[in-house]
């Protein structure tokens, strides 16, 4: 059984005095009973994670950070290793977000070693595929799909399906309030799902798919009801605990 998954990224937003409050109205307004069927997790901006680790600590709400970098240490500049995010007790990391790939320049070769950095600390990778409008037009959602699983997958070994997590975000919805129907998406994730079944054979049924892309509460039950998809990466609906809260709520059917 694959546990529903929510998790929040926050992107570039928050002063300190807010990423704190947010977290303390979540740890209120999600009902401790939801999370036998809702695992939640935030990922909030690098500057945050410490204190929200200590916040977080012996909470059922999980931290992410929002990217990575290879090395365990080191003279890079600006940079975050996985050996730090660990030391946080960070759960998991987001890895080839769209925007990082079109404002930073990140390659799947680039996610490809974050992934392996990652899983080698025991931090689980968010990664995040999807296709850009262009490409839908054009018919290559499952080649663009394919490309950028294959490529941020290569040669990467799972013990565990815990191990992983997809997240399919076509960037055509990605904070435009346009929203993939949960058919067209369902599509994409059974064909997600067939992609790692031929890399990891059945440990693929239990890898939890997320959807990204304009999650809001009004369409999370719909996207989730549907066979292969396993939850929803949020963007701008998780930086209101409101909104937040009733993703968390709507997602497990509550
Ligand atoms: C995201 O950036 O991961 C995302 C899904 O954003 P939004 O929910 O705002 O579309």
């Amino acid at each position: 059984m694959r546990r529903t998954f929510v998790c929040g990224n926050w992107k570039m937003h928050k002063t300190a005095k807010e990423a704190l409050l947010l977290v303390k109205q979540l740890l209120i307004g999600i009902d401790a009973t939801w999370y036998d069927k809702v695992e939640v997790a935030v990922a909030p901006p690098f500057v945050y994670l410490f204190p929200l680790s200590r916040l977080l600590a012996g909470t059922p709400i999980g931290l992410s950070a929002q990217d990575v970098f290879w090395e365990g240490e080191g003279a890079f500049t600006g940079e975050v290793s996985p050996v730090m995010l660990k030391d946080l007790e960070c759960r998991y990391c987001i890895v080839g977000h769209s925007e990082r790939r079109i404002y930073f320049g990140e390659k799947d070769k680039d996610v490809n070693k974050k992934v392996r950095a990652l899983i080698s600390q025991g931090i689980t990778p968010i990664v995040c595929v999807g296709e850009r409008l262009e490409e839908r037009e054009a018919g290559k959602v499952k080649e663009v799909v394919e490309g950028q699983i294959k490529g941020a997958l290569d040669g990467v070994e799972i013990a565990s399906p815990s191990d992983i997590v997809i997240a399919y975000e076509p960037v055509w919805a990605i904070g435009t309030g346009k929203v993939a129907t949960p058919e067209d998406a369902q599509e994409v994730h059974a064909f997600i799902r067939e992609l790692l079944k031929s890399m990891w054979g059945k440990l693929a049924d239990e890898i939890r798919i997320l959807y990204g892309g304009s999650v809001k509460p009004d369409n999370v039950a719909s996207l989730v009801a549907q066979p292969d998809i396993d939850g929803a990466l949020v963007g701008g609906a998780s930086l209101k605990a409101e909104s937040f809260v009733e993703i968390v709520k709507n997602a497990g059917g509550f």
